[in-house]
């Protein structure tokens, strides 16, 4: 296997060499072989516990540790980085982009402060499932190769398994990171890892001198809103939206404590340490917001004038961020609705409609599938509007009606899943790998994840909202 050291002309303390600790006994319990594929990635799945452990170290690229700052809830913590986390390289796909591949839980590199580096088999399987079933969302994100029982228990609130997730990544260039090198005044290390960002990410950026840098700003704006934006139309509640865990990228990272929303509200927190109420679903827009202001900030140094107009090119493209989400946000809803041109009166449509599922708590997937399932000309008993929409229902009809059927349908089939990583079974997926070792449930449930557009013959147990509960709680793990 050969792969690409990443990073190591960034700065001198940008990464540190560290390597991943001793496995006793390693098991291939996950293996993402259409990645594999998909991506061209290096490694053989013959392979994967002596590479994906770290037992075996790649020669040309010796693994190391990122060091990145991050703002945790708000409050700036400088010296954060990877500390349970191990970089094996990079390598090419067949267009010639790069990859990462990362470890996590493969125990303490100099970042690890007071934590044990390694990480339970729930949270490995979690991140497995979730970033396999948001690819297939089309959201864009991280994703898992395997994941790997070591044999090794981890204390939690309880003794659990543990085990190492192996993760493909376009980069691992985080707002964070940026932090880190203007907290230690390292303008340098600033440029180089923007230049690395933009040929990474945004080579269409060509522009020297100040614009390179705004341009790079709102480039990575766009990135954030495009990312949330999926968030929003798939119900997703990413939990900890600290800068740390916001890649430049725009791909969705850290899937310790997210969750789907399922009964519809704005306000819907599942995260046990979010008391606040920071991260929930409908302040996401908010906080990416806030995390692409906290990048601003860290680019101040490559700006070549005086602070006052640094301050003023960089706050002009943040002031950006919200019309642009604006726009994409009324998008993103009349695509929900198959509205094709939206005019000012939908907003008192969508208005009505998304109160009534607020105050009958209706599941925002089922709902929005089974509108777009209303649309068909033969249409599925598993998926049908719900009596509380009787008179709302009345009314859209009417105003879709203007547009051909066929576009109205086309258009909400590619927005509106009929199936998402639900909560109840998650957590089942994770007792049975917890118990067995392997899961009966995700077997029958990976296929069904991975075409979630599908509206015909899906399974009721897969849709069902019996026992989606607003009381779930999930961990950082
Ligand atoms: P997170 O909340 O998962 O984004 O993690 C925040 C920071 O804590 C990162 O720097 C992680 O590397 C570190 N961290 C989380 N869990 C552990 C652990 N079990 N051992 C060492 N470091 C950890
Ligand atoms: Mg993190
Ligand atoms: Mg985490």
């Amino acid at each position: 296997m050969e792969l690409i050291q990443r990073y190591n002309n960034i700065s001198d303390d940008f990464l540190v060499a560290s390597k991943p600790a001793t496995v006793r006994s390693a098991e291939l319990l996950l293996w993402n072989e259409v990645l594999v594929n998909t991506l061209n990635i290096p490694v053989a799945k013959s392979d994967a516990k002596a590479i994906l452990t770290g037992s075996v170290q790649n020669v040309c690229s010796p693994s190391t540790a990122l060091a990145y700052s991050g703002h945790q809830f708000g409050h700036f913590n400088p010296t954060l980085g990877d500390g349970r986390a191990h970089l094996l390289g990079a390598f090419t796909d067949s267009n010639g982009q790069l990859f990462d591949i990362q470890l996590k839980g493969s125990g303490r590199t100099p970042f690890s402060r007071g934590g044990d580096g390694l990480c339970a088999l729930g949270p490995a399987v979690r991140e497995y499932v979730m970033s396999q079933a948001m690819a297939a969302l089309n959201v864009p994100t991280t994703h898992c190769l395997a994941v790997i029982s070591t044999g090794q228990s981890v204390i939690r609130n309880e003794v659990v398994p543990g085990a190492i997730v192996s993760r493909i990544a376009s980069s691992h260039i985080r707002v964070g990171s940026f932090q880190y090198l203007a907290v230690h005044n390292d303008t340098n290390g600033l440029r180089n890892l923007m230049d690395d960002a933009i040929a990474r990410h945004y080579p269409h950026i060509v522009s020297c001198g100040n614009t390179r840098v705004i341009e790079f700003l709102k480039a990575v704006c766009s990135a954030q809103i495009k990312l949330v934006i999926h968030w929003l139309r798939v119900g997703f509640i990413h939990g900890v939206m600290n800068t740390d865990n916001t890649l430049v990228s725009g791909e969705t990272i850290d899937y310790g404590p997210c969750a789907m929303m399922e009964r519809f509200d704005f306000n819907q927190v599942f995260s046990s340490i979010d008391k606040q109420g920071r991260y929930a679903f409908g302040n996401q827009p908010n906080m990416a917001n806030w995390n692409c202001a906290r990048l601003a900030e860290s680019l101040m140094p490559l700006i070549d004038s005086d602070e006052e107009s640094a301050l003023q090119m960089l706050s002009a493209a943040i002031a950006e961020f919200s019309a642009e989400f604006n726009e994409a946000y009324q998008d993103m809803w009349a695509s929900k609705l198959g509205i094709l041109v939206w005019q000012d009166s939908d907003n008192e449509l969508l208005s009505e409609l998304l109160s009534e599922m607020n105050s009958k708590q209706l599941d925002y997937t089922n709902t929005f599938a089974a509108l777009t399932n209303a649309m068909e000309v033969k249409s599925d008993a598993l998926f049908l509007v719900p009596s509380e929409l009787d008179s709302w229902i009345v009314k859209w009809q009417l105003r879709v009606s203007e547009y051909e059927r066929s576009d109205v349908l086309q258009r909400m089939k590619i927005t509106n899943p009929s199936v998402i990583p639900r909560n109840q079974l998650i957590e089942k997926v994770i007792a049975e790998f917890n118990e067995l070792g392997h899961s009966p449930l995700l077997t029958k449930w990976l296929p069904i994840l991975n075409s979630p557009y599908n509206y015909k013959s899906v399974p009721d147990q897969f849709v069902n909202t019996a026992n989606s509960d607003t009381s779930y709680q999930t961990f950082c793990g």
